[in-house]
């Protein structure tokens, strides 16, 4: 994996747990436990922290070159972007749709996403989370435990993005 800085501190815990200060790991670990649960905490958590590492990267990168999505042209070089990062789903196309009741809608059938023209021009991480979803659907259809680990892998902060969304909803 990358080259990145790993720092691990020992607790009196049961639960380990870890974040990522200024682009470096930190962990916290517990001692109570054996050695070999040790590392399977630290390769967890640190799997858990490169990916949101690399999902930041992406994201920002994207963030940089185009700044707010105002077209489809846009909406399709972001939905690829997350797609090919994460997913790699066949995906015939995507596009804004005028539709008041949901952020977007995914067909299995046709393998095309709209996404609601309210977003035009929301901010990126909302979009980025909805495109996100809508692009899981095409591998899961239900909201279940499956469809959020894997939304999770491109949107790791998607708890926080639903909750902004709500409000963004309500303006
Ligand atoms: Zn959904």
């Amino acid at each position: 994996m990358e080259d990145l800085k790993v720092f691990i501190e020992y607790q009196t815990r049961r639960t380990s747990s870890g974040r990522i200060i200024e682009g470096v790991i930190h962990l916290k670990i517990s001692n109570l436990i054996s050695k070999e649960e040790q590392q399977l905490h630290i390769e967890k958590l640190k799997k858990k922290l490169v990916q949101k590492i690399k999902w930041a990267k992406q994201y920002y990168q994207f963030h940089e070159d185009k700044g707010i999505v105002y077209g489809d042209q846009e909406l399709r070089r972001l939905a690829n972007t997350i797609n090919a990062a994460y997913y790699n789903l066949p995906l015939e196309d995507i596009a804004f749709h005028k539709q008041e009741s949901t952020w977007g809608t995914c067909s299995t059938k046709t393998r095309r996403i709209y996404i609601s023209s309210r977003l035009i021009g929301a901010p990126m991480d909302l979009l980025w989370y909805v495109v996100s979803h809508e692009l899981c659907h095409l591998a899961v259809a239900a909201h279940d435990e499956k469809f959020w680990s894997l939304v999770a892998k491109a949107c790791p902060t998607f708890k926080e993005c639903r909750k902004k969304l709500k409000a963004y909803g309500y303006q």
